[in-house]
């Protein structure tokens, strides 16, 4: 049977771990080649690695996706290499700190601001340029349900995810007759690093946070990417500028 992403050259930041990760397998099973984009070396090649040990096709480039010169040399290098680009998933990203917004520190605010929002823009800006001169592509950005409604003591976080939902919604726009589609996931509490490291920081929220998804558990990283290889797909063709919750009903509450 064929792959929903046959013959697509997909690039994706943030894949060294976690949702990154787990999306760069269901890309490379449903038949794309796969870019891993990420400041971390040792976790992006052993994404490689796990996807030629499966049959796929995979690259690693470093990138840091805060950095202009880094995200223009990331999508250079993924053209270079496969001759296109097809699909991007702009997913890298930090949690940064759990305080009240009087409180949250500036360095962490711009850390925050730099990687989940300048840093989506960043690799929005390469990836659109490309994708003009080709004619076509599908992008998908990685905000959360943190994009959609508030969470106390999150500010830089929430701020920078509603940031990408509002980002996603103007590049779909700008062009929709350009053939690129822009559309972002919004991912509930998902069991991956990033969330274990904020159960440290605040022991409370590992309290019951995936009771409090409808469904009753944590999201499998997987979960998140099987949503994204069908929004890069021709089977969401029609589908553009839309943050799709992927929450387990988390946002219907
Ligand atoms: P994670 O920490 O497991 O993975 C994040 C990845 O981003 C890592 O591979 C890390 O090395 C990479 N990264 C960090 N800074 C980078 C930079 N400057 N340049 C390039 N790569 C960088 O986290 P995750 O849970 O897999 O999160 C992935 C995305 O999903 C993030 O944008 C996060 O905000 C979002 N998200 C996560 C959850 C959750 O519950 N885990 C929920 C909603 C949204």
């Amino acid at each position: 049977m064929a792959g929903l992403l046959d013959g697509k050259v997909a690039l994706i930041t943030g894949a060294s771990t976690g949702i990154g990760r787990a999306t760069a397998q269901v890309f490379a099973r449903e038949g794309a080649k796969v870019a891993v984009a990420d400041v971390n070396v040792e976790g992006a090649e052993e994404t490689v690695r796990l996807i030629k040990d499966a049959g796929g096709d995979a690259i690693f480039i470093q990138t840091d996706v805060s950095q202009a010169a880094d995200t223009e040399a990331m999508v250079k290098t993924v053209v270079e290499t496969y001759g296109r680009l097809d699909c991007a998933f702009n997913n890298a990203g930090i949690e940064g700190d759990f305080v009240p917004t009087p409180d949250y520190p500036e360095a962490t605010w711009d850390r925050v601001i730099g990687i989940n929002l300048k840093g989506v823009w960043l690799s929005m800006k390469a990836e659109i340029q490309q994708m003009l001169s080709q004619g076509g592509g599908a992008i998908v950005n990685t905000a959360s349900v943190a994009g959609l409604q508030g969470i106390a003591a999150g500010s830089a976080y929430v701020a920078a995810k509603h940031g990408v939902v509002g980002l996603t919604k103007t590049a779909a726009l700008e062009y929709a007759k350009a053939g690129i589609r822009v559309n972002a996931v919004c991912p509930g509490a998902v069991d991956t690093p990033m969330l274990k490291r904020a159960f440290e920081k605040v022991p409370e929220m590992a309290e019951g946070i995936g009771a409090a998804e409808p469904v009753g558990r944590l999201a499998q990283p997987s979960e998140i990417g099987e949503a994204v290889a069908w929004l890069c797909s021709e089977a969401a063709s029609f589908v553009t500028g839309h943050p799709m919750a992927v929450d387990g009903g988390y946002v219907a509450q």
